[in-house]
């Protein structure tokens, strides 16, 4: 396919489960795709071999590299920030210095990629942000943290749509529900109690959560802007 052929797109966090299946996916649709990665360089020199797309080492807890590395990329077509971390445990115990580094990467890293990229995006740009339905609904304790992190992305794309919609370009959040990959794997330890929130109850497929990128970065999607596109099984209904 040839759906965004010529389109120039950053996927920040691209080298495993979600990501690396929105990299796969543009990449197939003839996209010219940059990612990147932290913690997995050889999951990202696999996917980069495998797409043609351009890997890069890029912490998404460090803002200024995240800001560089937007910059550097060109002007983009499309934006996506994929890449979060959770932390699970009781509240009382957990260490602060590990909570901020979620919000870093998890709030500010969205954020300051998101307005970076708008600075050169042109006329039809798009932003595309990998929120949780933990953002809508947190059933289960020890999990804060996260689900502030994924309802404060919901305030980013209704903000900053006010921000670009003027020249075209529109920010949406993307809520998965569970979700097979190495943080939530569909034969974990949570995988009944996850099930029992759901009226489809199995875990999601990293390509379902890309198609529905590629739709909102399409030309369908023009209209749509300043919204939360739910993907979970009826997880959070
Ligand atoms: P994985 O842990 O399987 O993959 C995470 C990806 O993000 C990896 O490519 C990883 O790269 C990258 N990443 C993590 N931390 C950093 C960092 N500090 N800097 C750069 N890249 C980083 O997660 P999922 O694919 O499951 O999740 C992807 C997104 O989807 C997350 O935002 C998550 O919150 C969200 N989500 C997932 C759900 C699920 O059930 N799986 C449900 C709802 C939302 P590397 O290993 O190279 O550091």
């Amino acid at each position: 396919m040839t759906a965004f052929q010529g389109k120039s797109v950053l996927v920040i966090g691209g080298s495993r489960g979600i990501g690396a299946a929105i990299v796969r996916r543009f990449a197939a649709d003839g996209a010219r795709v940059t990612f990147t990665y932290a913690g997995s360089p050889e999951a990202a020199a696999q996917v980069a071999a495998e797409t043609g797309s351009t890997a890069v080492r890029t912490d998404s807890a460090d803002r200024d590299a995240v800001i560089a590395t937007v910059r550097d990329s060109g002007p983009l077509d499309v934006l996506v920030v994929n890449s979060g971390i959770a932390i699970f445990g009781d509240a009382l115990e957990q260490d602060p210095d590990a909570i901020d580094r979620l919000f870093r990467i998890n709030v500010h890293a969205p954020y300051h990629a998101s307005v970076e990229a708008a600075r050169r995006m042109p006329e039809g740009g798009r932003i595309i942000v990998i929120g949780s339905v933990n953002g809508d609904r947190m059933p289960v304790p020890g999990m804060a943290s996260y689900a502030l992190s994924k309802s404060a992305l919901q305030g980013l794309a209704r903000g900053l749509a006010r921000d670009f919609g003027p020249r075209g370009i529109t920010i949406n959040v993307v809520q998965p529900g569970p979700i097979d990959t190495d943080a939530n794997p569909a034969e974990g330890p949570m995988r009944d109690l996850m099930h029992s929130f759901m009226a489809i109850k199995r875990h999601g497929r990293p390509e379902e959560v890309a198609g529905m990128v590629a739709w909102l970065a399409g030309p369908e999607a023009g209209f749509v802007t300043g919204a939360m596109h739910t993907i979970d099984g009826a997880f959070g209904a």
